[in-house]
């Protein structure tokens, strides 16, 4: 599905990303842990192409997506700006559509990049919200809504572009604690329903339950990968046991 092969990325002397080699299949679900600043989000931007890389290649379903290495100039090329229509991306922040209604948030995709009629962009829409649990509040602005709603919307949004992959970096971290539950609730579901998935996290025990493995990140590097089994309760490296040590 995605694969990604010796990716490099540095900001300025910064070398962020140290040779990332990783493969997602279709319907997996691989969870990303690791400390602050190893490399997570900037690994998932890379992935959307929100950066680019300085090396190493990113192939969709085979095809190896071309981008202009050590230049930002083609990130919004047609080929680029069509790979992000299949890589659908959940940020922290939600960062929904401030001035725009819960049904206008999500149907923006379908309509001004599928180009689809609005009145099958609603259906779609619709349907999604439903999905989430939020039917009722599709014409509420984002600010009239709570946190985990607004993430859920920004899920239902990356869904109605229906795209091949969703990328999830830390949904929950912003939240109020007794808002957590809800949008993992939403996350396990599509992963039940087979959903191809990449979580950043930093909720293990979330981890350990929607995981079909586990990727543990550390200074630019994947330390180490395995099912939630082997990551959690038989961590090889130092590194993961004083990391899993650590959130104890
Ligand atoms: P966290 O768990 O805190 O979210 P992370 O693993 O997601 O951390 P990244 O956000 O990928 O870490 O950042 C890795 C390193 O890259 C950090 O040192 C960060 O300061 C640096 N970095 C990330 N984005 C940029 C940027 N746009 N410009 C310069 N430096 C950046
Ligand atoms: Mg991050």
């Amino acid at each position: 599905m995605i694969r990604v092969t010796g990716i490099k990325k540095s900001f300025h002397k910064n070398e962020v990303l140290k040779g990332i080699t990783l493969h997602i299949n279709k319907g997996e679900v691989v969870v990303i842990i690791g400390p602050s600043g190893s490399g997570k989000s900037t690994l998932l931007r890379t992935m959307n192409f929100l950066e680019i890389p300085d090396e190493g290649d990113i192939f969709i379903d085979n095809n190896q997506i071309h981008f202009d290495k050590k230049s930002k100039k083609r990130r919004n090329d047609a080929e680029i700006c069509n790979v992000r229509t299949e890589t659908g991306m959940v940020f922290q922040n939600f960062n929904l559509f401030p001035h725009m209604t819960v049904l206008n948030n999500v149907i923006a995709g379908p309509v001004n990049v599928r180009k689809y009629e609005k009145e099958r962009a609603t259906e779609i829409g619709r349907s999604f919200l439903s999905k989430v649990g939020l039917s009722e509040k599709e014409y509420s602005y984002p600010n009239e809504l709570s946190g985990g709603q607004q993430q859920r919307v920004a899920i239902a949004r990356a869904l109605a572009m229906e795209p091949k992959v969703i990328l999830f970096d830390e949904p929950t971290s912003a939240l109020d604690p007794e808002l957590v539950g809800e949008v993992l609730t939403v996350i396990k579901r599509l992963a039940d329903e087979g959903m191809t998935m990449v979580i950043v996290t930093h909720e293990m025990d979330f981890a350990k339950g929607v995981g079909d493995r586990i990727v543990f990140m550390d200074d630019g590097y994947i330390m180490e990968t395995g099912s939630p089994e082997e990551v959690f309760n038989n961590p090889k490296s130092d590194r993961l046991r004083q990391f899993l040590y650590r959130l104890t």
